[in-house]
């Protein structure tokens, strides 16, 4: 029978009306018998996100004041919830238990996780599911990684003894009972592990958009969707700035061949966007998946007559950014020439010691600096092989009057990034998105 594992984000489980349509969506299809919620989000744009609140009032306890105000607030939305859905859980002494825990000092970890383990209890109440606590099946080691091994184990054993449940998101126990939570946004990671544990057909990820769009909408007017990209796209565009899914919620699934599909909880009928198995469907030749970019890199261009011959070049100069804890994004390079396309958030203010740095370890003919590039990532399996996708994409730029700075084509094809100037970044995702995209379906 198919398992499928359906995950909740905050905005779906906001409020009372937003539980009702997750209970809807739940009961259309009995295949839907592991769900995991994330703690309530925005009601509004005014609102505060739970776990936010949890946060300051953790904040507030190590400070020694009182968390009163900002954990009624907390206590305020879960009791709200329960009864106007009419629920009989009582979840009071549970509240106040909690409160009192974070009052004395309860760890970061313990707070946030209260948002999801609270939410889940109203969710299982609601849709007449067992309760699993995620302390109980997600584990990390001693030193707070992740544990997959142990939580496999004892994940598929565990929710074969239930047909349906709810599994919180976001959290799990560390070897000595302690509780741990994953990075912001990380119940989307926990839905996952289940979907991988259980061995399910699908993973649902239920959110507040119908999918990933082709190119930001605040930049291309009305792109289109994406109906199916697969996990490498996915990879390739998320590291470039689209984000709808958590980034390390793709790896278990990713493992164990098990789809995600992205769903609106605000429009269940829009089919949303489908994550396959890297070799998924073929799609048409020349076609793209997606657009995606940032604005704030650097690039260090360095010349050296006969560089190529010298034995250690590339070396010396990474250890030189190695060494003052810079990560680098692209590297690029010519004949006598090598450049660094590096973050402005990586280089902070470390500039002038790194170029210092540079000349003294590479002994460099020549460096140049260019601030203020922005990269773009066209992406997609359907530019492999195919000739054109080079010509396209320049023309459309180059009849803008855009500068290339750069280009990085990765190995497999799928991906040719561009480096322009900040001011030019907007402009530039337009004309490459119409130049791929046929315009009568994007209308400008
Ligand atoms: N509630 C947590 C957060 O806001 C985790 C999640 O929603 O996935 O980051």
């Amino acid at each position: 029978m198919d398992i499928k594992v359906t995950k909740f984000g905050g905005s779906s489980l906001s409020d009372a009306a937003q539980f009702r349509k997750v209970r809807a969506i739940v009961a259309a299809d009995p295949a839907r018998r592991y769900v995991i919620p994330s703690a309530p989000g925005k009601r509004g744009k005014h609102d505060h996100k739970v776990t936010d609140l949890l946060y300051k009032c953790h904040a507030l306890a190590q400070e020694q004041r009182s968390i009163t105000e900002v954990f009624g607030l907390v206590r305020e939305r879960y009791l709200s919830i329960c009864t106007e859905l009419g629920l009989t859980l009582d979840l009071n002494s549970e509240l106040a238990e909690i409160e009192a825990q974070i009052q004395a000092g309860a760890s970061a970890d313990y707070t946030a996780s209260r948002g999801e383990y609270l939410n889940g209890k109203i969710l299982a109440a609601y849709l007449d599911f067992a309760f699993v606590d995620a302390a109980t099946v997600i584990f990390f080691d001693a030193e707070g990684r992740f544990d997959a091994e142990k939580t496999q184990n004892v994940l598929s054993q565990e929710l074969s003894r239930y047909p349906q449940a709810v599994i919180p998101g976001f959290y799990g126990s560390t070897p000595d009972g302690r509780i741990r939570t994953f990075s912001r946004g990380g119940s989307d990671i926990t839905g996952a592990i289940v979907a991988r544990g259980v061995n399910a057909t699908l993973y649902e990820n239920w959110t507040d958009v119908s999918g990933f769009l082709m190119a930001d909408p605040r930049i291309v007017k009305n792109p289109k969707p994406i109906k199916e990209i697969t996990y490498r796209e996915l990879r390739e565009l998320a590291y470039m700035g689209a984000s709808v899914l958590h980034e390390e919620a793709i790896f278990p699934v990713r493992e164990a061949k098990i789809p995600i599909n992205i769903k609106n909880t605000n429009d269940p009928d829009a089919p949303g966007t489908l994550i396959v198995n890297d070799n998924g469907n073929l799609r048409t030749p020349g076609s793209i998946t997606g657009i995606a970019g940032l604005k704030g890199f650097t690039i260090i261009a360095i010349e050296k007559t006969l560089m190529h011959s010298e034995l250690g070049f590339g070396r010396k100069l990474l250890s030189v950014i190695e060494d003052h804890g810079i990560s680098f994004e692209h590297m690029p390079s010519g004949i006598d020439t090598i450049s660094l396309v590096i973050a402005d958030s990586q280089l902070n203010n470390k500039l002038e010691k790194v170029l210092t740095d540079i000349n003294r370890v590479c002994k460099p003919d020549a460096i140049e600096v260019f601030h203020d590039i922005a990269l773009i990532a066209t992406v997609g399996i359907g530019m492999a092989y195919t000739p054109g996708i080079a010509a396209k994409l320049f023309t459309a730029l180059a009849e803008g009057g855009i500068n290339v700075r750069m280009i990085d084509q990765g190995s497999s094809e799928i991906n040719i990034i561009v480096g322009i100037e900040n001011k030019d970044f907007e402009e530039a995702m337009r004309r490459i998105y119409h130049a791929f995209v046929p315009s009568e379906t994007a209308p400008r």
